[in-house]
């Protein structure tokens, strides 16, 4: 990206506040006129005094005077010129954080609108994604506050000032025309020379955070394994190179530095000479205040663009941070797709026909599936962790295309349907449900927006929570996060009660959850299940006998499906993962703990 791809890119977003930006430029050019008066006064001054002093003497009255003009207009020019810099602030600034805004704004908006595989993509994991957007939308946002509060100023004011050196003299403005390309060729040299270096900068101090971060995350496993030291080293050794870096930036930048401000006082110098010369050979309209006069102009002409290294450096961050940004909103195919299907009723009869699904990263997770989802039945999936589960349920609720087959929904392509209503009609209950930060009612409140008090506690009650709630000091108005992961987990099922859909998904709703808490959201999962088409990912024994229908899923493709008991009696990958858990559970010491005497009755 150049500097015009990046100001068309920005453009959108300065115009809506194109007031701000007029009221701004005149400030500028209020400004960048009133910043010449000391050359002029001063001028006027050195001329006045000079004829005033003579050998018989001079009259005070008049050197008052002139001292009173002085006084009253360089004073004046003063206030006039803190009252112009505040409101040419006031207005970059406000120009600055809205145009920030509205870009943050535009980018949320934006990233709503994907498919789950624009998240999946690994340049677009969380934290990437966050940094890119931030150091974009802050870069891009000075880079307007730099354009019109800084950049433009400042040629504005070295323009004029030029223009007033030709003015008086055509030599003298052409010596001040010569020093600036220099000047500004060192400046570009050395944007140059830095760039590269700056660049690493940024890479070490991200690395110099992960790896703070990372030894803080994995602290007991450093202890446990007495590996202090080797952190210790790790982190020396970015520490080093990231001052060693540093070091060449601050040495190459005083360099040059040092070569700008050296050719500054060329200039000085030479046009102090050339006045002087014009002066003593009695050059038309030159007198002795001109020295001053050209020495402070010239002084204009450099002063602002001294701040052009700064400028340079941030507006080659912008280029940098902005395609990043950029790359953001005009991801155009991550759009996700939709047709226009909405019919009245939702059934849940799913039908997948020899469809592929391959990973944004290229992992190839489905291979020819077929299978059958019964309306209002008990589908379970089992199989081991990876074996493609989840990857089903995403293909059902459209997060993901797949390569091939088909899926359809009630008899209709789900391609053919409205995605938002589908996903209105269906419920989703993850391992982890996202509590969000709010109160139980708010939280409640995620699966119906326009729920009453009323229906978000009768949904509370179906979920088995509401006794719970009530007993906290601010009832529905407690904060959800601090509730157990049990409650969270029934908090996100009377949030599926409320939102009431036709077809749930449940994916190991109870895998995080500990045995007694796994007992008390039982009732609550079987009371979801209750009258819907209901699709159980579980490893929990339990919850897979009590299906109606099983799939057993291994590596992507599906081995068996079928009725639990006729599947498990046929023996293979479903019989396997049901002897293993059963194994597991230790059935037989388990018997005798529970029927201590041999009774046949347990938990007695
Ligand atoms: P299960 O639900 O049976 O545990 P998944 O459907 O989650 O299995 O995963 C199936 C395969 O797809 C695994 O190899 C897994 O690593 C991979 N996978 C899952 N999610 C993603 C993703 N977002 N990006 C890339 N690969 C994924």
């Amino acid at each position: 990206m150049n500097l015009i791809d990046l100001l068309r890119k920005i453009y959108p977003y300065v115009k809506p506040y194109k007031w701000l930006v007029l009221a701004t430029l005149i400030l500028t050019l209020i400004g960048s006129l009133i910043a010449q008066v000391n050359a002029l006064v001063l001028d006027w001054t050195v001329d006045s005094i000079n004829a005033l002093i003579k050998p018989e003497g001079f009259e005070w009255s008049r050197a008052t005077n002139i001292l009173t003009y002085i006084s009253i207009i360089l004073l004046g020019k003063e206030v006039l010129s803190a009252l112009i810099t505040y409101a040419q602030h006031y207005f970059g600034e406000k120009m600055r954080i809205l145009v920030s805004k509205d870009m943050s704004q535009a980018v949320v908006n934006r990233i709503l609108t994907y498919r789950m595989a624009f998240f999946s993509k690994k340049e677009n994991d969380t934290g990437k994604l966050q940094t890119r957007i931030d150091m974009g939308v802050s870069s891009l946002s000075s880079t307007v506050q730099n354009i019109f509060i800084d950049l433009l100023p400042l040629f504005t004011s070295a323009f004029l000032a030029l223009i007033l050196m030709f003015a008086a003299n055509f030599y003298v403005g052409l010596t001040a025309l010569f020093i600036v390309p220099v000047y500004i060729w060192i400046t570009i040299a050395q944007a140059h020379k830095l760039q590269g270096w700056r660049q690493n900068m940024r890479g070490f101090r991200e690395m110099k955070s992960h790896g703070i971060m990372g030894i803080i995350e994995s602290m007991n496993v450093i202890k446990s394994f007495n590996r202090e030291k080797i952190e210790s080293q790790k982190q020396w050794d970015i520490q080093t190179k990231f001052t060693d870096n540093q070091m060449l930036v601050r040495k190459t930048s005083f360099y040059y530095d040092g070569l700008k401000s050296f050719v500054r006082q060329v200039g000085t110098v030479l046009i102090i000479i050339l006045t002087a010369y014009l002066v003593l050979s009695g050059y038309p309209g030159m007198s002795i205040g001109k020295i001053m006069y050209h020495v402070m102009l010239f002084s204009n002409v450099t002063a602002p663009i001294t701040q052009l290294q700064r400028i340079f450096d941030q507006l080659n961050d912008a280029l940098i941070y902005a395609s990043g940004y950029f790359d953001i909103l005009d991801a155009e195919p991550e759009v996700e797709p939709t047709g226009h299907y909405k019919p009245e009723k939702v059934t849940g009869n799913f039908e997948i026909k020899g469809v592929d699904f391959t990973y944004p990263n290229g992992n190839k997770a489905l291979h020819n599936i077929n299978m059958t989802i019964q309306p209002g039945m008990i589908t379970a999936f089992v199989g081991l962790s990876g074996a493609g589960k989840s990857t089903i349920v995403n293909l059902l609720d459209k997060f993901y295309t797949p390569d091939c087959g088909t899926i359809t929904l009630d008899g209709v392509d789900l391609r053919e349907w409205d995605t938002k209503y589908l996903r209105e009609n269906i419920g989703l209950v993850l391992q982890k449900n996202h509590i969000f930060d709010g109160t139980i009612e708010d939280n409640i409140r995620y699966g119906k927006p326009d729920a009453t008090l009323q229906e978000i506690e009768e949904a509370a009650k179906k979920a088995y929570i509401y006794d719970q709630i009530c007993k906290l000091p601010n009832g529905f108005k407690s904060q959800a996060q601090q509730l157990s992961g049990g409650q969270q987990q029934r908090i996100a099922i009377a949030r599926m009660f409320l939102k009431n859909p036709p077809i749930v998904f449940l994916d190991e709703p109870t895998a995080s959850l500990d045995a007694i808490a796994t007992e008390q959201i039982k009732q609550s999962i079987d009371d979801i299940k209750k009258g819907r088409t209901v699709i159980m990912i579980s490893h929990n024994i339990s919850q897979i006998i009590d299906s109606d229908l099983v799939y057993a899923l291994q590596n992507g493709r599906v081995e068996q499906g079928g009725n639990p008991d006729e599947v498990y009696r046929k023996g293979g990958v479903y019989k396997d993962i049901i002897d293993a858990s059963a194994r597991s559970l230790n059935i037989e010491k388990l018997t005798k703990t529970l029927d201590p005497d041999g009774d046949g009755v347990l938990f007695d």
